[in-house]
Order: C-alpha cells, then sequence, then structure tokens
C-alpha cells in the first residue's frame, strides 16, 4: 500500500478513482480535501462526463425538466483533487494501469473503483433492443424526447420498485395525456409498512396511474410487453427499471466479484483479491451484519468518503478501520408535490414513523439536493464528511480484516 512511484526527486503515490458519481466524487473530495498542497499524494478523478450526473433526478430529465448543472471540475475546485474525463475500457490490475477512451493508459497505485450500476436490460428478451432506461441523461434525454412526441397513448413502466414508482409518478403527472401502466412482480412500496406503502399506491393511484402487481414480464417487443401466461401488454414506450447490473469491467480484470459482477470487499472496502483496489457506491459488494448492503445514494457517499480516509490511514501505516453504515430512510417522489419517506432501521427494516404529503416532498427534496452542499463544505472542512449513520449493533464487531 505504501507504494511510491518516483519522478525525479519526487515521489508520488497515485490514487487514480474511476466515476464521478456519489460514491467515487466523494471519495475525490474528502481525499482531494485532505492532500491540498501534497506533492507524495497525486489523485485523478476519471468520469466519461465533464457534468455530474443527478441519478437521483433522472425520472424528472426523463419528463423535460432540466436539470442543474453540477460541472465535476468545479466542484473539485480548491482540492488538490485532478479530473480526467474518458470512457474506462479496461482495468489491468496485474500492471496497475487504467484504460480511457482505449487510447490512454493511467497508472495507479491505488485504484477506487465507483462506475456504479444500471438497469439490467441483457436478462429479458428484447429490452436492449426496445426499452427505454434511466441509465444516464442521455438514456433519459431519449425518453423525454419520445413522451414530448406521443402527447397520448400507453407507457408501461417495468419494474415495482422505488425508480419504477418515482418514473410512473413523475410521467403521469407531467404528461397527464399518456396512460401510465406500472409493472412488477411485487405491490408497489411492499418493503414499507402498512400506513407508508398504503399511501404510495394510493397516490399512484391519484396519479391515475394503472398498477398491475404479481405480473413476470417476460419479452420486451417494439409495440409493448408479453407477460408470463401469454398476454401482450400493448404500449408505446416501455420504460425498464429492473434489476441492476454492473460493468463487466472488473470481472474482466481478475477480480473477485459476486454474483452480479460487483467487487467484493473486505471490512475496510478493499477487494478481497487485490488489496490496492478499493471499490464504492453501486459497484461494491459490502457486507455488513445485516447483509450486502443495497446501493443507495444515503449509503455510495459514505463508502466514498470511508474509502479516502482509509487510503490516507494506510499511506501514513495506519491501520483502516471497517466501514459501518446504517440506512436511516426511503425517500421516494410522488411528482413534484407529493412524497412519502419511510423512515428505517440501520438494516433498512421499515419504522413504524413515516412521513407523506407535502412535508415529505420537502423533505425529499432536501435530501436530494444536499450532496453539493455537502461536497463544499467537505472542502472546506473535510471532517464534516465524515460524519454518518453507523448503524449501532446493527453493525459492531465488525474488524478489519
Ligand atoms: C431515477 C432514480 C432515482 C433514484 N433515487 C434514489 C433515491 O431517492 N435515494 C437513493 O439513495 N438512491 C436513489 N437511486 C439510486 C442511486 O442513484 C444510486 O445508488 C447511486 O447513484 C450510486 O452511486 P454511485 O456513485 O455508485 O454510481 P453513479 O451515481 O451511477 O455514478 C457512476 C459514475 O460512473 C460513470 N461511469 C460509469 N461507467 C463509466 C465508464 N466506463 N467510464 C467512465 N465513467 C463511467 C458515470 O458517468 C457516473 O458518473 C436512484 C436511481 C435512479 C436511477
Amino acid at each position: 500500500m505504501n507504494t511510491r512511484h518516483t519522478t525525479g526527486a519526487a515521489t508520488t503515490h497515485r490514487v487514480v478513482i474511476l466515476g464521478a458519481g456519489y460514491a467515487g466524487l466523494s471519495a475525490a473530495v474528502q481525499l482531494g480535501a485532505r492532500v491540498t498542497g501534497r506533492e507524495d499524494v497525486r489523485v485523478t478523478l476519471v468520469d466519461a462526463q465533464e457534468r455530474f450526473t443527478e441519478r437521483l433526478r433522472l425520472h424528472m430529465a426523463a419528463t423535460g425538466q432540466r436539470l442543474a448543472e453540477l460541472n465535476i471540475p468545479e466542484l473539485l475546485e480548491g482540492t488538490g483533487a485532478q479530473f480526467v474525463r474518458g470512457w474506462v475500457t479496461a482495468v489491468d490490475a496485474d500492471a496497475k494501469t487504467v484504460r480511457i477512451d482505449d487510447e490512454r493508459e493511467l497508472p495507479y497505485d491505488t485504484l477506487v473503483y465507483g462506475l456504479g450500476g444500471v438497469a439490467d436490460t441483457t436478462a429479458l428478451p428484447g429490452a436492449e433492443e426496445h426499452a427505454y432506461t434511466l441509465n444516464s441523461t442521455g438514456d433519459a434525454k431519449v425518453l423525454a424526447d419520445r413522451l414530448a412526441r406521443l402527447g397520448s397513448g400507453t407507457v408501461v413502466v417495468a419494474g415495482s420498485g422505488l425508480t419504477g414508482v418515482e418514473a410512473a409518478a413523475e410521467i403521469a403527472e407531467q404528461h397527464p395525456g399518456l396512460n401510465v401502466v406500472l409493472l412488477g412482480r411485487q405491490d408497489p412500496g411492499a418493503a414499507m409498512n402498512p400506513k407508508a406503502g398504503t399511501y404510495l399506491r394510493s397516490a399512484l393511484q391519484r396519479l391515475g396511474v394503472e398498477v398491475r402487481a404479481g405480473v413476470e414480464v417476460l419479452k420486451v417487443l417494439p409495440d409493448g410487453v408479453e407477460l408470463a401466461g401469454g398476454e401482450h401488454v400493448a404500449a408505446d414506450a416501455v420504460l425498464w427499471t429492473s434489476g441492476t447490473r454492473v460493468s463487466p469491467l472488473p470481472a474482466a480484470a481478475g477480480l473477485a466479484v459476486d454474483e452480479r459482477g460487483r467487487i467484493v470487499t473486505d471490512a475496510t472496502l478493499r477487494s478481497v483479491s487485490h488489496r490496492e483496489v478499493y471499490a464504492v457506491g453501486d459497484a461494491a459488494a459490502i457486507r455488513q451484519r445485516y447483509g450486502v448492503m443495497r446501493g443507495t445514494c444515503q449509503s455510495g457517499m459514505p463508502s466514498g468518503v470511508h474509502a479516502a480516509l482509509a487510503i490516507l490511514r494506510a499511506l501514513e501505516g495506519k491501520r483502516p478501520k471497517p466501514f459501518r453504515f446504517g440506512y436511516y430512510h426511503t425517500p421516494v417522489s410522488l411528482g413534484r408535490h407529493d412524497a412519502v419517506v419511510q423512515f428505517t432501521r440501520p438494516d433498512d427494516t421499515p419504522r413504524r414513523f413515516c412521513l407523506t404529503g407535502r412535508t415529505a416532498a420537502r423533505y425529499k427534496e432536501t435530501v436530494t439536493a444536499s450532496p453539493r452542499p455537502t461536497w463544499v463544505r467537505m472542502k472546506k472542512m473535510p471532517s464534516s464528511g465524515a460524519f454518518w449513520r453507523r448503524g449501532g449493533r446493527f453493525t459492531r464487531n465488525r474488524e478489519a480484516q
């Protein structure tokens, strides 16, 4: 870990962070803020986009709403981290290099992998070809253009998880002329307490969303979807929100991955197979006492900060601490003026307490808008980023491996 790269008289430890999403950018700001002015550590953040992708708002982008321009190099200003724009095409874990745009190579001593995940369109026939996704701002814009052109007709939202619910509600509210059908195996809000779940379903009803739970989509077709049992649900557009697929890069690099392709980490967020690689956010399979963590923004940002702190500790020859995280809420927007916030135990199970209506909508907006001020604050006072819910007894007794 204490590898140093020698350039002339100076020795520099090169940290390369892949992905400027919620997790990777948190790692870069935290680490960059703590090494400003140091010659012995160089931090480089790589992402395909110079504009930060606010994934939490992609259902808004998909209905033509304008999102704020958050510029990654500007967010890094004042820190010791530099930005490289490019598409990561390969990681060579033996040579410790990252290939960018298939033409440049970036060497590293420590790698932080935070390239996130996308909806899994590969598992279902026709989804790659015919379904829209919320995988990137570009994909959301393609759907927005389609919806704007439609005027009337039917939109099928496949997947009744939280992304599907938020998207269905947003489309129904922004495009009242469209029929929105939400299809999924489970009732929307099934993981919430009965009050929150009932509120969520009645809000979908109020917005005119037709919910069909307990169904299995077998195929996406040019004109709709086919369900198990052979029923054809006609649609002018199908939005696929189900499953999460991680890039094949880590597996191709020979890193230990789980069945979903996520990098398996030890308690300190280091790859169990490659000690100089850390994994954060949706691309990491991070085990807590309650199980492998579900990818969210609320957990992704702390994982990035933790990786930054672990790297600094390792550079100082100290033992990195285990990452402990406990969930605290699930905020779900139901259009622009309504929402439900389910408060949770650290293991993500629902508590009795929830918020609904306009108060919940304000809460949700505050949470969604909070990453930027968090990073700005972290630049001035890095320790401010190191506070999150550790999960108490739900995560205690985790030893660094
Ligand atoms: C519509 C929607 C609503 C959501 N709402 C919530 C919510 O309310 N609360 C919540 O906690 N979570 C929510 N999520 C989930 C949340 O967005 C993710 O858990 C979070 O974005 C994960 O952060 P990350 O940093 O791991 O990955 P991401 O935020 O996805 O960032 C990955 C970054 O890597 C870049 N990248 C990917 N591949 C490459 C490559 N090969 N080369 C270069 N760059 C690359 C991307 O451009 C991106 O900037 C929502 C997701 C969606 C789609």
